[in-house]
């Protein structure tokens, strides 16, 4: 968000944001009149066209920055070689563009096979985020988490407790989260910062800044937050987030521990450390870490170096 309470990005994903293209370009433009920035993610469908459709294109102009997605599952449906081309298309005519890229891990010969293509491909010029599938949204059902051991557990962040998501319902989450954004886990009180049909960004922004339990998220993360004040702690990260409703006295404690002055002071330096950290630390925590310095490729070398670490 920026200082005159705007928020600074809107970012459009899906399903496949691209199905309703008139729609991403009317955002855009909307998004452009009111200083915001914008971002479109796309499995890239079109790509086998010969050419991008032009409400499409249209769209794609729109928008501030492109995102492409690719995965072992989707390049079944559109070849590697179409998401290139239309890549290097957009590349050259100057588009910002990036890829998101996710596979099983860090020792997945996919991901290794496609960051050497795309790096050669395309000379270095399209930042990547890589990441590991969760067993979430359509790999619930064949991706199993392996139980971890129970230990002590250490304050772990939540930076995306800090990111709005408009679901298809309405719905404004204070995160993306796929399970909660379709509807696969209950509602989490604590996760939902009202609907679009009634609340206005100042009221969603409201929330989300004074909320005692998304401002804790922010600065202990689920885990920890669980432990302290007698939650249950499951081997998930968003798992664990998940079911710090459910013991009403949780949020109880959690909202008379934000009253403390030294909560607040804890809160300010966390917010500190997590945004100057930058975009590989983001990576490092969400991403697959030996990929996290990916998220810099095309960017000039003095930017990359007040970036990277
Ligand atoms: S820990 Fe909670 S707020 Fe953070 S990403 Fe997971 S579900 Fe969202």
């Amino acid at each position: 968000m920026t200082a005159d309470n705007r928020p600074d990005l809107l970012l459009m994903s899906g399903g496949e944001a691209m199905l309703r293209p008139s729609l991403v370009r009317s955002i855009a433009e909307h998004a452009r009149l009111i200083g915001t920035r914008t971002n479109v993610l796309s499995g890239l469908f079109f790509a086998n066209h010969p050419r991008i459709p032009a409400a499409v294109r249209a769209a794609i102009d729109a928008v501030d920055h492109f995102s492409a997605s690719m995965d072992v599952f989707h390049e079944r449906e559109v070849p590697r070689k179409a998401t290139f081309k239309v890549l290097s298309q957009l590349l050259d005519e100057g588009k910002d563009v990036s890829l998101q890229v996710v596979g099983l891990g860090p020792e997945d010969p996919y991901l290794a096979d496609l960051v050497k293509d795309v790096r050669s491909t395309f000379d270095d010029r399209i930042p990547m985020f890589v990441g590991s599938v969760a067993p979430q949204g359509r790999a619930r059902t064949w991706l199993k988490r392996s139980a971890q051991p129970h230990r002590a557990v250490q304050p772990a962040p939540c930076s995306l407790a800090a990111w709005p998501v408009v679901g298809f319902n309405g719905h404004v989450t204070v995160c993306g989260n796929q399970d909660v954004m379709d509807g696969i886990v209950p509602m989490p009180p604590h996760l939902l910062l009202g609907n679009i049909a009634v609340d206005d960004w100042e009221t969603v922004k409201e929330r989300c800044l004074s909320s005692s339990m998304v401002r804790a998220l922010r600065t202990m993360g689920p885990r920890y937050l669980a432990q302290s004040f007698g939650g249950r702690v499951c081997s998930g990260y968003c798992e664990t987030c998940f079911t710090l409703s459910d013991d009403p006295s949780v949020p109880a404690q959690v909202s008379n521990a934000a009253r403390e002055p030294r909560t607040r002071a804890l809160e300010v330096a966390t917010d500190l450390i997590t945004a100057g950290a930058g975009p590989v630390a983001f990576a490092r925590q969400w991403g697959i870490a030996k990929f996290a310095e990916l998220v810099l490729l095309g960017l000039p070398h003095k930017e990359q170096a007040q970036c990277g670490t």
